[in-house]
């Protein structure tokens, strides 16, 4: 029988997924209040988030107490970031790929239905986040790419728009440039030129990306993580940030993990995965955040990717929350994350495993 239903699903009787989804529905969430113990919940929501989402926790902190689900509260603190165009490495304004396209890539997880959604190298929408939520909402997948991701945005109304700014533009551009000697893109400073365009010299190719981490005061749990991913990265490369386990990850029971930083040592690793666990074994948040890196570094093994002393030469940022509202946060050199608790919006220091 269904627990609180009063109905025994006769596995003979042909059932709708419509109506059989809906008794489920009802079995789950009646068996899944039965094990949150009291002492497991935070007294008020808490959020937790990549540096850039210091708007972004305080913003889902509120939806939260307006009663919306931490895994919608996260996609609405993230929004404002994707609309931002000043970040450079989230939806509009991203830098893109190294065709001059910007490539989007977000994944959302729920912790009360165990769902998740996600989408990568989706093209033209600004709100990937929000499509990963219709993905997980409105689909029977995980995840949708590329074109299809797209075609699927469109059928939910999603507007169509350039993303690459004028700025993103000129970076990519000069990026492009200053890639070599042998083709015929030419640098400025190649021409004897010191024009405008070229004071930032040498272009970087600068990671970036945001997570939003989110308990409620019941205890459950939801996760975001939204990117326009490696600068001038392949068309179609997909970093960690909308693979679920990935960049982003939760149990309902456990807690929330999540990434930004060298998306191939993420995946390599399932870093958020790992982190849930750890935080199931008992671990504390950050310390679960440390044995993730350390287990990364310890993974490293090719010399491109290792500094003179043998450690990874990249960075990883983790930042994770447990059912208990307990936060943490590590790096793989020093840096800082966004939070809002009770002491209200903080951005506060990682825990480092190497210095700088
Ligand atoms: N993790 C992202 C990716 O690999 C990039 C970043 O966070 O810098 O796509």
């Amino acid at each position: 029988m269904l627990p609180g239903t009063g109905y025994t699903p006769a596995m003979s009787t042909p059932v709708s997924r419509r109506g059989f989804l809906k008794a489920a529905a009802v079995g789950a969430a009646a068996t899944s209040c039965s094990h949150v113990s009291p002492k497991l919940r935070p007294r008020a929501p808490v959020a937790i988030s990549s540096r850039n989402g210091i708007h972004a926790v305080e913003i889902a902190v509120r939806k939260m107490n307006e009663g919306l689900p931490p895994v919608d509260a996260a996609v609405i603190g993230i929004e404002g970031v994707e609309n931002d165009p000043n970040d450079t490495s989230v939806g509009y304004g991203g830098l893109p790929n190294e065709d001059g396209v910007v490539e989007l890539d977000s994944c959302t997880m729920d912790g009360p239905s165990g769902l998740a959604g996600a989408v990568a190298s989706l093209r033209n929408i600004k709100n990937p986040s929000q499509v990963a939520l219709k993905v997980m909402r409105r689909t029977d997948h995980v995840l949708l790419v590329g074109e299809g991701a797209l075609r699927f945005a469109r059928a939910h109304g999603f507007a169509e728009e350039n993303l690459l700014t004028e700025r993103a533009r000129r970076r990519w551009l000069r990026w492009k440039e200053g890639l070599s000697d042998q083709d015929d893109w030419i640098d400025l400073s190649e021409n004897g030129s010191h024009g405008k365009e070229y004071v930032d010299g040498h272009v970087e190719r600068p990671t970036g990306t945001i997570h939003v981490g989110c308990v409620n005061d019941k205890g459950d749990i939801g996760g975001c993580t939204s990117t326009s991913g490696l600068a001038f990265k392949i068309p179609g490369r997909v970093g960690d940030s909308p693979l679920i386990g990935c960049g982003n990850y939760v149990d309902n029971d456990y807690g929330v993990a999540g990434s930004t930083g060298r998306g191939e040592a993420v995946i390599l690793s399932n870093g958020a995965a790992r982190i849930v666990r750890y935080m199931a074994e008992g671990r504390s948040p950050t310390d679960a955040c440390l044995d993730a890196l350390r287990d990364i570094a310890r993974m490293t093994k090719v010399p491109r990717l290792l500094d003179a002393q043998g450690r990874p030469n990249f960075q990883v940022n983790f930042y994770a929350i447990n059912k208990a509202g307990q936060l943490g946060a590590a790096a793989m050199r020093p840096s800082q994350h966004s939070r809002m608790t009770e002491n209200g919006p903080e951005v506060m220091d990682s825990a480092a495993l190497f210095g700088g």
